[in-house]
């Protein structure tokens, strides 16, 4: 059973070498009268949210550290080959949290793995489109940001696996759309593929407010921003509450600028927040699940009817998984990041 096994604590930017491989001996049965299942793991899912995992525990994270020594835990989508559990039988597909190895025995929460329904999408979306990062776009952004039909909209890291949905969400609305990204390639797909109305590359924008008010708020946005989708935060999040408009909202997705940081940058702007009275949330996508089936059946719906497209970045076999997760945080995937260990 191959697996990738975090090396230590990671202290500022993760490396592929932090995660070395590993070999170890698995039963592909489940003990005799447990509710476990053995799983073979096909498509394992890079998030952002995994950095914190690295960390040495201070106890002030939702979410606890990755054991040094041990294999990493992700979401991923697996079949299951072994089961004692009642809503689990051989030959299902399941996706939620597993390990990054060729198979995995899942004892401690067996409960948590969600079976999946339809297999006639891509099997890989369910670490996407309708896994965590679906969720988290559909709920982030009609619970969180409160959306009218004309609002605009702005969002950050938007080609990425949350945001490139969040835009599209707001297109079926009938918002206004603009996002950034980190490439030209990445602003030709947010115009071309997901149709954003407007979008730049933040990285060749020495001044984010000139930039916001140029792109954004000036030409488009007359009055100011309506919602925020915040996946960067740091300088962006304060040149955004300059242009934001009065009585705006602030999705607070994740600030994946900071993550890596020894000391977060400080947010100067902050106290626009009170002048113009702006409402900004912060959410976590587990939060939703017991609401998965809702969001499964609108998503899966306009998948099939060619209205919400999605784009993904495959790497091949368990191996090219370090180098996957650490691309994440310099911008390497285009859309959101898959890591293939076995396709059946
Ligand atoms: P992405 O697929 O968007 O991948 C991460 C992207 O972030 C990169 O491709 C890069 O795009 C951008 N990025 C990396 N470093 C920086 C930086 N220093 N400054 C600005 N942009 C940077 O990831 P996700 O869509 O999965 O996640 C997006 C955000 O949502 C993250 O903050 C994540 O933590 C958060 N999240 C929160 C959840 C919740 O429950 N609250 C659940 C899931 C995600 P680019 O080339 O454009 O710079």
């Amino acid at each position: 059973n191959k697996q990738i096994v975090l090396r230590d604590y990671v202290s500022g930017f993760p490396k592929e070498t932090d995660m070395v491989p590993s070999k170890t001996t698995l039963k592909l049965k489940v003990p005799e009268g447990s509710k476990a299942v053995v799983l073979k793991n096909l498509y394992l899912s890079c998030d952002p949210y995994m950095r914190s995992r690295m960390n040495k525990s201070d106890g002030s994270s939702y979410i606890h550290s990755f054991t040094p020594g041990s294999p990493l835990v992700g979401y991923g989508v697996s079949k299951v080959v072994d089961s004692g559990h009642p809503d689990f039988k051989n030959g299902d597909y399941v996706w939620g949290m597993t390990g990054w190895e060729d198979y995995s025995l899942i004892d401690e929460n067996p409960d948590s793995l969600i079976k999946i329904k339809y297999t006639d999408v891509p099997l890989s979306y369910y670490t996407g489109i309708l896994g965590m990062p679906g969720v988290t776009a559909y709920f982030g952004f009609y619970e969180i940001c409160s959306p009218k039909k004309g609002e605009y909209v702005f969002i950050s890291a938007a080609s990425g696996a949350v945001g490139q949905l969040v835009g599209q969400f707001a297109k079926l609305l009938g918002c206004y759309v603009v996002g950034s990204a980190g490439s030209k390639e990445k602003v030709d797909l947010l115009k071309n593929k997901f149709g954003f109305d407007e979008a730049f590359n933040y990285k060749e924008e020495p001044d984010l407010n000139a930039a916001l008010k140029r792109h954004v708020s000036y030409l488009y946005f007359p009055e100011g921003i309506d919602i925020y989708f915040e996946n960067v935060g740091g300088k962006m999040l304060d040149a955004v509450l300059l242009n934001m408009r009065n009585h705006g909202r602030i999705a607070t997705c994740g600030m994946i600028s900071q993550y890596n940081l020894e000391k977060p940058e400080g947010v100067h702007n902050l106290f626009l927040v009170v002048t113009k009275r702006i409402r900004m949330q912060g959410f976590v996508a587990f939060d939703y699940y017991h609401m998965y089936p809702k969001f499964l059946e609108f998503t899966r719906q306009h998948i099939l009817e060619n209205k919400i497209v999605y784009v993904e970045d495959v790497a091949e076999g368990l191996e090219s998984a370090p180098a996957a997760l650490v691309g994440l945080f310099a911008g390497r995937n285009v859309g959101k990041q898959v890591v293939v260990v076995a396709r059946e």
